[in-house]
């Protein structure tokens, strides 16, 4: 049989066993026995973009002192912001499209570097659960669109509608001037021009040392339908390599895809570079694609190593990052370029 007849095969099984509501282990990324991987003892801690991840971080700290996995917590930890709808730029309530369209990006990955991605998902409040469905139930990575609002509702998640009050009002005042202006990010400019972007990146370490990452956003306020950012994608808005850290990121999606930014600043970490160090560079790289000039727009990463360690570091003021472990629940400020 062709390589590709059997995949198709595969897939049909698959398909069908999703539907019957049965395991799809032999065709997905199969979960190694634990106890091959995990044999460390590590010290809890949990970290996330932004002021808001404080809330976030409290959800994840309760999944990691019950013993559960890294992934386990950071998907639990960045379901509070996806459900709150006064957070306009991550899940229900979050800033619609051009058009009108709320549309989630989400990723997820774990110890094993399986991983699992939604992109430009409509109507369902948790993308980062239909990321986890997708690397728990699928041999696949990305699901996107359509697609993507499919699996999610034949795995049993809700239909919603996303847009609030206050954000489809935002929305329509936007439309009168419709100033699409991105790489500003004008719509995202808070008054005395500080930059508010606002998507969750969570890293944890769990009692066992293992690492797990989300990320989950509703992307760009006004974005052109059918845009996708960083955040949903592996290597770009978050990386986890179990042996060296993981990384995430928040800001102008373009700009950190360019430069594969979480997967860089894992790598730099890899070469030996304290979380705020490999996040320092991975800005510098971008500052350094602009000959160093100081630019407009907001990037900001944020690293965990294996050894408990956390930073961050951002192109402009105003990134910040909270910190859950045995001694500290706190807000800090990321040190930034320009
Ligand atoms: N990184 C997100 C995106 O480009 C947005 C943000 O963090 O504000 O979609």
């Amino acid at each position: 049989m062709s390589d590709r007849r059997r995949f198709v095969k595969l897939s049909m099984l698959s398909s069908a066993a999703l539907l019957a509501g049965k395991s799809l282990n032999a065709a997905t990324q199969a979960l190694p026995d634990d106890k091959q991987y995990t044999t460390r003892k590590g010290k809890p801690v949990v970290v996330s973009t932004w002021d808001f991840g404080q809330v976030a971080n409290a959800a994840a700290w309760r999944v990691l002192e019950q013993d559960h996995r890294a992934v386990d917590a950071v998907e639990a930890g960045v379901r509070v912001p996806e459900a709150d709808p006064e957070n306009q730029s991550v899940g229900y309530g979050g800033r619609p499209d051009r058009d009108g369209h709320v549309t989630l990006d989400a990723c997820i990955m774990d110890e094993y570097s399986r991983c699992g991605a939604v992109a430009a998902l409509e109507h369902i409040k948790h993308p980062i659960s239909v990321a986890r469905m997708v690397m728990d139930k699928t041999p696949h990575v990305m699901l996107v669109g359509d697609g993507a609002l499919q699996f999610a509702l034949e795995c049993g998640f809700r239909k919603e509608n996303l847009l609030t009050t206050k954000s489809k009002r935002e929305w329509e005042q936007w439309l009168k001037k419709s100033e699409y202006a991105p790489q500003n990010n004008i719509e995202n400019m808070l008054p005395g021009g500080a930059y508010n972007h606002d998507t969750i990146g969570m890293l944890a370490m769990d009692n066992r040392g293992d690492m797990g990452g989300a990320c989950t956003t509703s992307g760009m306020a006004y974005k052109m339908r059918g845009r996708v950012g960083d955040s949903p994608i592996i290597g770009a808005g978050l990386y986890v390599d179990n042996e060296v850290g993981a990384a995430t990121s928040s800001g102008v999606g373009e700009e950190v895809i360019r430069i594969v930014g979480s997967h860089l600043v894992v790598e730099l970490m890899r070469m030996g570079f304290h979380p705020e160090a490999a996040c320092r560079k991975a800005v510098e790289r971008i500052a350094n694609r602009n000959a160093g000039k100081p630019v407009d727009f907001q990037v900001g990463f944020l690293a965990l190593n294996k050894h408990g360690e956390y930073g961050a570091y951002a192109l402009q003021e105003g990134f910040t990052y909270s910190v859950r472990n045995d001694k500290e629940d706190r807000i800090f400020e990321a040190k930034h370029l320009f």
